[in-house]
């Protein structure tokens, strides 16, 4: 029996323009079935290619709230309790990726998983009244670069105890959950003053939010420190070289992006095959930076995120071919 070594959770954005006929979507069953019509490829005969996926978990016309309580609650307890965790977001740009992991600042109601989870964080450890808790984020929001031009500008290292360390950022200690709220908010200040770069540069790169709990036993007098963290993570978008054009991504870029989010497949799927012993981690730095909070005692959830709209039938099998093979 192969371990499952990441949860995946299926999302699927409400569209204007829904492609009833090519693409059903059955929650109840966790099934998706795509019909791509060939015709317009030069094809003489009106041919189909057809897919069919299964998940857990198909989230559709979900809240906010339903995603988190579906999906992501129980990474985050896991990570009060002691555990690493990541949650990752994946799909085309435009699928709802920055809407599911931060959501709106404005509109309560659309928060999504970030400001939630670090609200559960702070929620579970003011009931630990054995432990004295840390909490310290550091703010990755300023994204990993995935393209050549700043491959250098962070630089990822082994701590001492035995973990992943980045040089040249430094944490933000938060007492409570307003200050880590705030640590997201000056993010989203950013966002607003220049939503436009921002959203071409969360295409384009890895944004990383993490979570670190760091707690001490107040009862026994040793100096024992339990550590944890939790990665919140906004991959880049996943599109295809071709349909670059569209997403404002260059060629160069989507090249090094793919390569990229193809490290992280390989390094799933090196987890889940128990045969290799051998986990890839060095080819990229997204993959260094999660490599003591994938696989293992490590709770990993992915979202993968879908458009399901004629225009994008494609890639949103791609996404799904993905996600498939994450699990
Ligand atoms: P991505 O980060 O994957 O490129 P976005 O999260 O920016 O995609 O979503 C693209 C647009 O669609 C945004 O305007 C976003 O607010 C909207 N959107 C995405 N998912 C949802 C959803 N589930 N409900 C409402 N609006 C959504
Ligand atoms: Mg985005």
């Amino acid at each position: 029996m192969v371990k499952q070594a990441v949860k995946v959770v299926v999302r699927a954005r409400p569209t204007a323009n829904f492609a009833s006929k090519n693409i059903k979507i059955d929650p109840l069953t966790g099934t998706i079935a795509l019909n791509i019509d060939k015709k317009d490829e030069g094809t003489v005969n009106n041919q189909l290619d057809s897919w069919k996926f299964k998940f857990d978990k198909i989230l559709q016309n979900s809240s906010q709230d339903e995603v988190y309580e579906a999906a992501a609650q129980e990474t985050v307890q896991s990570v009060v309790q002691g555990y690493n965790g990541t949650i990752l977001c994946y799909g085309q740009t435009g699928a709802g990726k920055t809407f599911t992991m931060t959501g709106s600042s404005t509109n309560f109601s659309y928060r999504g998983v970030i400001p939630r989870a670090i609200s559960q964080v702070f929620r579970e450890v003011g009931n630990k009244f054995d432990q004295a808790i840390t909490i310290r984020m550091f703010d990755l929001l300023s994204p990993i670069p995935t393209h050549e031009q700043q491959a250098s500008h962070l630089q990822i290292q082994d701590d001492s105890r035995g973990g992943v360390a980045i040089k040249n950022l430094s944490m933000i200690v938060c007492n409570q959950e307003e200050d880590a709220l705030n640590q997201l908010f000056e993010g989203d200040m950013n966002r607003t003053v220049s939503e436009h770069q921002l959203n071409k540069a969360s295409s384009r790169s890895h944004c990383v939010f993490t979570i670190h709990i760091e707690s001490r036993s107040r009862v026994e007098s040793s100096d024992k420190v339990l550590f944890s963290k939790l990665h919140l993570v906004d991959l880049a978008g996943s599109e295809r070289t071709k349909k670059t054009g569209s997403s404002g991504i260059t060629l160069k870029e989507a090249t090094f992006i793919n390569k990229s989010l193809s490290f992280l497949e390989q390094v799933v799927i090196a987890l889940c095959d128990k045969s290799r012993d051998h986990v890839p981690y060095r080819q990229s730095k997204l993959t260094n930076l999660l490599r003591d909070s994938l696989g293992g005692n490590c709770k990993t959830l992915m979202i993968a995120n879908i458009w399901p709209e004629p225009t994008h039938l494609e890639e949103t099998v791609s996404t799904l071919k993905f996600a498939t093979r994450m699990m």
